[in-house]
């Protein structure tokens, strides 16, 4: 997703003097199971749960019964044992981005366990152990400090591995790596009596499957990921290139026909918006193959109003995408290791959805990606879809190895509407009326296009997920639907991680 940077650090001034109803108050017996927490716990008695009760988007104002700061996988243990006693869902926390709020519970009265403290990354041999609370910013930096790595994940610093990694986790290196589940090898997990378990391909592999493209906030807490960190070209170019809006039918065109032919070093989006279109990315080489890879397409794309290609090394390439304060010109890579409260932009008001094509665009959903881009809403601050091209490593492996289903897509949309980007943005606004009409009505015209022209099942990205998808168990996860119900049930029977849009036990 694009970032706008947002001014910052007053959000925390904002938050704290917002009023907020009366919040859930955890029971004497919930209490006194999370005493040994000390004050890791934030109850809405406390002066952080203000803060704390908010995640990325401030549309959702759940009120969680009880926040637990954990610091360890005891900490985690501890917290779900009384979670369960107590018969009150957990919302497990990383970055906190969930398109739905389900990182504080998607509904009141959750115990929301917040994994920022577990943060650490530790490269040994060609392995890396990530902690689950950390930031993808952080993790570029460290992985990089600590050999020169990096990872094929999203562009966003501010997202969390957790819910990314569990979800699939698409980024700019995916056509030559895959997604980011295709380097994990092994995770840390608490399930939901508590226990720390070891999941790999040999070790609870029902889960290792489940996890890997199902598993945010439904299966248990995953504490840490070990993840196979991968070497970027020495030299490698980055690249944006823009053209006004009109000449979108010419250049959506050129791109959507480039992607099957495309060399696995181009990772490459489009964002589609009124005010024109902006197509950027990373090649994995020097300035002068980045010119010969991306040639079939600018031949066949009409001629950019402006291009700026830039050869560097991969982390200020990342950089350069992450739109932390200080915007594009900022040459300090220590940048990506955001502190709190994390910006760029942490808070705002937005809402996504998302759908997954499996073959090459037709004409048909060219021309709805103009007209619904020359929009521009009452209220927006922002509103765009960006279109990401899949293919190459992400095809790899089979859709039956993981629970990632979207194995053969073509391309994925993102439909973004955003809304008051202020420095100070309070919580629980209204929300922009015409910012979701827009999404709404584009969102049927393109639903029915998909219907129409590709298939019957609807298919979206889990990572941008939506309340309103149709059908959502199958959008998002298709033919992995019955193994997922039954290792569910096999291993939380009494729902303890349980959101509006978690896996259900049958
Ligand atoms: C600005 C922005 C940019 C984005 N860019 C990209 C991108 O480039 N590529 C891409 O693929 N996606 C992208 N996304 C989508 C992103 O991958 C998902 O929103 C993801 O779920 C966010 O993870 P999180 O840890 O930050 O969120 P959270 O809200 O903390 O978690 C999301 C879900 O996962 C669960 N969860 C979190 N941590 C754990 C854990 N340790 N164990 C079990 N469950 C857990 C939560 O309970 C919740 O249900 C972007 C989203 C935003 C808002």
């Amino acid at each position: 997703m694009h970032l706008h940077t947002l001014g910052s650090a007053t959000l925390l001034l904002a938050i704290s003097s917002f009023a907020f109803a009366a919040a859930p108050t955890p029971s004497p017996q919930l209490a006194t199971c999370l005493k040994p927490l000390g004050s890791k716990v934030i109850t809405s008695k406390s002066s952080a749960y203000a803060q704390q009760r908010y995640a990325f988007d401030l549309r959702y104002t759940f009120q969680p019964e009880v926040i637990v700061m954990a610091q360890s996988e005891t900490d985690v243990q501890t917290a779900v044992k009384c979670a369960k006693q107590a018969n009150i869902p957990v919302a497990p926390r990383s970055g906190g981005h969930s398109f739905e709020g389900y990182s504080i519970g998607g509904q009141d009265g959750a115990l929301v366990l917040d994994l920022t403290g577990l943060n650490g990354v530790k490269v040994k041999g060609s392995k890396a152990k990530v902690g689950a609370g950390v930031r993808l910013g952080k993790l570029y930096l460290e992985l990089f400090n600590q050999g020169g790595w990096t990872i094929n994940a999203g562009t966003c610093p501010s997202v969390g591995i957790g819910g990314h990694a569990l979800g699939g986790g698409f980024g700019l290196l995916s056509r030559k790596y895959g997604l980011l589940i295709d380097r994990i090898v092994e995770m840390e997990m608490v399930n939901a009596d508590g226990e720390l378990l070891t999941i790999s391909a040999t070790q609870n592999p029902d889960l290792f499957y489940a996890l890997r493209g199902a598993g945010g906030g439904s299966y248990g807490v995953v504490t840490s990921f070990t993840i196979l960190p991968v070497k970027p070209a020495p030299k490698v170019t980055s690249f944006s290139y823009e053209w006004n809006l009109s000449d979108y039918a010419k250049v959506l065109k050129a791109y959507v026909n480039f992607q099957p032919t495309a060399s696995r070093d181009v990772g490459v989006e489009m964002n589609v918006a009124s005010s024109g279109l902006e197509l950027y990315g990373i090649f994995q080489g020097p300035k002068g193959t980045q010119s010969a890879a991306m040639a079939s397409f600018l031949k066949a794309a009409p001629k950019p109003r402006s291009s700026d290609v830039r050869e560097s090394r991969q982390i200020d390439a990342q950089l350069r995408f992450a739109f932390v304060e200080g915007g594009n010109n900022d040459k300090d890579i220590n940048a990506l290791a955001l502190q709190p409260p994390y910006h760029p932009g942490d808070s705002r008001y937005t809402k996504g959805k998302s759908l997954v094509y499996p073959s090459v665009l037709k004409s048909s959903t060219i021309a709805l990606l103009g007209k619904w881009a020359a929009k521009t809403p009452k209220g927006s601050t922002a509103n765009y879809i960006i279109v990401d091209l899949w293919g190459g490593a992400v095809s790899d492996t089979s859709a039956s190895d993981t629970s990632f289903i979207h194995r053969d897509a073509h391309t994925v949309f993102e439909f973004v509407a955003e809304w008051d980007e202020s420095s100070s943005p309070k919580p629980g606004k209204p929300d922009c009326k015409d910012c979701l009409k827009w999404m709404n009505d584009m969102y049927s015209e393109f639903l029915a296009d998909y219907r129409a022209n590709y298939s019957t099942s609807v298919r979206g990205y889990q990572n941008y997920i939506d309340l309103a998808m149709p059908n959502w168990m199958d959008a998002y996860y298709g033919q992995a639907v019955p193994r997922l119900k039954q290792i569910k049930a096999s291993v939380d029977p009494a729902n303890v991680f349980r959101f509006p849009q978690s896996i259900p036990l049958k």
